[in-house]
């Protein structure tokens, strides 16, 4: 992993935007409507980025990654992901029913018990779907033009041998991500995914300190195995992301910049942000952050992306700060969760008591459900 930055970070911002607009020219067809929706685009991203300006993209194994949920450039993956921008941007020039991302448990199995699981009410039950099952679904997902699927769980390398087969059987227009606590994330296991096509890895990592991370996490090995994995994914060329979801102890300017040294140190491209939620274990609890907490992790986010400061840092990735200004992409509009039982919900963290099986019913069908549904948790409204 190298972070690309100065006169470089230039050519390569340039190269990029100008492959958007040639893609965009290629899809779209018609120049004015090119126009309209590369402005609709910019003004989007002004909403949420205001004037800042993103200092620094990260290279592994030849792509450039500005954005953990963009596939990095050049890639099959990137086009998809443009034509699932444009649908929501403009849906009548393109079917309005694309995806960008899926996260997608495959398993409720796992070795852990963290304090802030939220798959505990059903964790270590039996697999559901068979292998010819998940690659029905894998090829719906597919045809919806999705440029990122997230493998996760339970621990989604419960099911190694099943990944493989996915990822051996899967068309490359969009990238393969694992969502993972790192555990049996060996040499070997990383050689094998990358092989068959895997493009990063997300590893959730909850303190830097050893004892305090082995402690949320319910085992005295898990640390090992969060510096073990980054290790090996690096190794094999993998994207490496490390995942947070930041308790209000932990929430100090301090922490996050010792949790940012330690990302660095491991070879991290990605840190993300994710923020408690009162379901699973935490159901019942009092874990929503308060806007205090929630100021520390926006400064964070913007120092860490902006300040010159930290040019060598990972890049931070922070989906409440851009929820809070300009809403959610879950629920079907740009991503959708699926559980290990094949039910479409909006996100992990929002589930619906209504069955939505992929399985058995077309996905499309199910899909269009969804979307009219929203999200059940915030509602429209959304924070
Ligand atoms: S949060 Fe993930 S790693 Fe932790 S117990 Fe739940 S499924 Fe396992
Ligand atoms: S709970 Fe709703 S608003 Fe929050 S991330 Fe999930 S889909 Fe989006």
């Amino acid at each position: 992993m190298k972070i690309i930055k100065g006169i470089h970070r230039y050519i390569m911002l340039r190269c990029i935007w100008l492959y958007i607009a040639k893609l965009t020219i290629r899809v779209v067809k018609d120049p004015f409507k090119v126009f309209q929706i590369l402005t609709k685009m910019e003004i989007a991203r002004r909403k949420y980025k205001g004037n800042y300006k993103l200092i620094k993209l990260a290279k592994v194994d030849n792509r450039y990654y500005w954005d953990i949920n963009i596939p990095g450039y050049p890639s099959i993956a990137t086009k998809s992901y443009l034509e699932a921008s444009i649908s929501r941007i403009q849906p009548d020039l393109i079917d309005k029913n694309k995806l960008s991302t899926v996260i997608w448990a495959l398993t409720n199995k796992c070795h852990y018990n963290c304090i802030h699981c939220s798959e505990w009410n059903t964790k270590d039950s039996n697999d559901a779907l068979s292998l010819n099952d998940l690659k029905k679904i894998l090829n719906e997902v597919q045809k919806l033009g999705v440029s990122q699927i997230q493998f996760s769980g339970g621990e989604p390398l419960n099911r190694i041998g099943d990944i493989m087969e996915l990822l051996s059987s899967a068309r490359p227009s969009t990238d393969f991500w694992l969502l993972t606590s790192g555990c049996n994330f060996t040499s070997e296991n990383a050689k094998l995914l990358k092989n068959a096509g895997l493009t990063g890895i997300s590893i959730s990592l909850d303190h830097f300190d050893p004892d305090s991370h082995n402690k949320y996490r319910g085992s005295l090995d898990a640390y090992k195995w969060v510096e073990e994995a980054a290790l090996n994914a690096h190794r094999e060329g993998l994207v490496i992301c490390l995942a947070i979801c930041p308790t209000e102890l932990f929430i100090s300017t301090q922490n996050l910049m010792n949790y940012a040294l330690l990302a660095k140190k491991l070879k991290a491209s990605f840190i993300r942000i994710i923020e408690p939620v009162a379901i699973g274990h935490y159901e019942n609890k009092k874990v929503e952050l308060n806007k205090f907490q929630i100021k520390i992790l926006e400064d964070f986010y913007l120092q860490m992306n902006y300040s010159a400061e930290y040019i060598d840092f990972p890049i931070v990735s922070y989906p409440g700060y851009y929820q809070r200004r300009i809403g959610c992409f879950g629920a079907g509009e740009g991503y959708l969760f699926i559980d290990q039982e094949g039910d479409l919900h909006s996100c992990p963290f929002c589930r619906n008591s209504e069955k939505m099986n992929v399985v058995n019913t077309p996905f499309e069908t199910q899909l269009r459900l969804l979307k009219e549904r929203g999200c059940q948790r915030f509602k429209k409204s959304v924070y």
